[in-house]
This record gives C-alpha cells, structure tokens and sequence, in this order.
C-alpha cells in the first residue's frame, strides 16, 4: 500500500535563469497544471500543492550577468520575473513560484548539508579533471567525445584542478539498492530502473558538492571560501520549498520533475 497521505505534490522542473522561457518550459509547465487542476476537483484545493519556480545560481549566470551589465542577482531578478509573466499569461494554477535565491531556500541547503558535515558524510578533497561550463560539472569519460562534451560539443573544456567537498555518495550504494529492490521507490520506465541499478552495481564514485572559484551561490556554512554546487542546490528547492508549516504534509511529491518532464516527453511522441 502507498504509505503517502492523500495529499497531492506536483513540481515542474525549476527553471535555470540562463535562457528566457520558452515552449519547452511551457509544455511541462502546462501538463503540471493539468495534473494539479485534476486533483483538486477530485481531492479539494487544500490537498494540492503546485511548486515551480526558477534555478538562479552557478557561473553560467554569473557570466550572463556580466554580459548584460547586471549583477547576478539583478539578473535573476529579471528573468524569473520573466518566467513569472509567462505563467501568469498562460493561467498555470501554481500555488507557489519559488527561487533558490529565496533566503528560506539558502537556509534550508546550509542546515541540510551542516547536518550531513557533522555526521561525517563529507570531506575535503583535491578533484582534477576536464571541466564543461554548459554542464557546469566535471565530465565523466563516458559523456566527452571528440575531446568534447556530448551536450555541448562546441563549448571548449576546460581542465580544472580545485580543492572541493565531496559527498560519500559510495557509501550509500548498496542502501539504494536495497531501497530499489524494495520498491521504495517506483522508477519509471521499467528500463530506466535497469539501467540506475547496473550503474550502482558498475561502481559508483563519492560526488562533488561544492565549487571554489564560482562566487555566484550559497556560501557552505562551515567554509565560506566554497559555494554549494549549483546541481546539489537546484535540487534541494523540491524539499526547502515544502519545510514551512503548511506545507509540510505535501513532501514528498507524488509527480516531481522528472516524472513530468517524462510524462511530457511521451505525450509529445504521441503527436510527432
Ligand atoms: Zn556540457
């Protein structure tokens, strides 16, 4: 039996300030309002919530801001509202547009990642590798080709040295497994789940959560010379956007973003 509440949480991807809306963000953002404005007919508008919002932070930004003679925040300022105008144009029926600027976000990432530090789920290391800035990440061997990255095959890599925090993500493996084989989770399509599984099997390694050269983010609490990785802050914003008393009971979400970017990929196929 499904141990979740009755109550429905929908989330859109949040979106990265870095491009100005468009009809791919429109697509999952309507196909969220159409699950949101569903259940609240048949459970009631007090059992839904429906989050989207903007992901504001990372050296992407920070360049575009220069770019545009603005600083980060005043740039973020600008495009969210952007994204804001959009939806508002469109009708989407969001209960709550929140940004990972948002203090009560930046907040909840600083406790969240304090709590992991002193449970000793993070420490320091030196991560040399080929750095893409459209990914903002060090690639792996599997996505570079052609001395490039796969996604972005015109952006030049960069090889970066740095000193960083990285989660004992390996640590976790087989808990994840076992959590997989219990069906804690559902992953969906059946195929996905296949190929998450023979990835942690294949060996996984710890990740990088934090970023020394790149300003533009959420200082670490224990070490403000490092600002949260931009990916480990983006994605928290599903669960610091739930932790204020009345919407406390919504986590976790019933359709979260990758759920919805897949039911509108499948949607689309069906018309093409
Ligand atoms: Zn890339």
């Amino acid at each position: 039996m499904d141990k979740r509440s009755d109550n429905f949480y929908v989330t859109t991807p949040i979106y990265y300030v870095n491009d100005k809306p468009h009809a791919g963000h429109a697509y999952t953002t309507i196909m969220a309002d159409v699950f949101a404005r569903y259940q609240r007919k048949i459970k009631g508008k007090e059992k839904v919530f429906f989050l989207t919002g903007t992901d504001e932070h990372g050296s992407k930004v920070a360049k575009s801001a220069k770019a545009s003679n603005l600083s980060p925040q005043e740039f973020a300022d600008v495009v969210s509202e952007s994204y804001k105008k959009a939806w508002n144009d469109l009708d989407i029926s969001y209960d709550e547009f929140f940004r990972t600027t948002d203090p009560r976000h930046e907040k909840v990432v600083q406790d969240y990642l304090q709590q992991l530090y002193d449970n000793g789920y993070i420490y320091k290391s030196k991560y040399k590798g080929l750095y893409c800035v459209g990914c903002e990440k060090f690639l792996p061997f599997d996505e570079i080709i052609n001395n490039a990255c796969i996604y972005h095959p015109n952006t030049p890599l960069v090889e970066q040295e740095e000193e960083n925090y990285f989660f004992k993500l390996k640590d976790f493996s087989s808990a994840v497994l076992d959590e997989i084989k219990k069906q804690s989770y559902k992953i969906l399509p059946p195929e996905r789940e296949n190929e998450i599984v023979s990835k942690i099997k294949g060996g996984i390694n710890d990740v990088s959560i934090s970023r020394s050269g790149v300003t533009w983010g959420i200082p670490l609490p224990w070490d403000k010379s490092q600002t949260v990785y931009v990916w480990v802050d983006a994605l928290l914003n599903y669960y610091s956007a739930t932790r204020e008393k009345s919407k406390e009971k919504f986590w976790p979400t019933a359709l979260g973003p990758e759920r919805i970017s897949f039911i509108s990929v499948r949607t689309a196929k069906k018309f093409v």
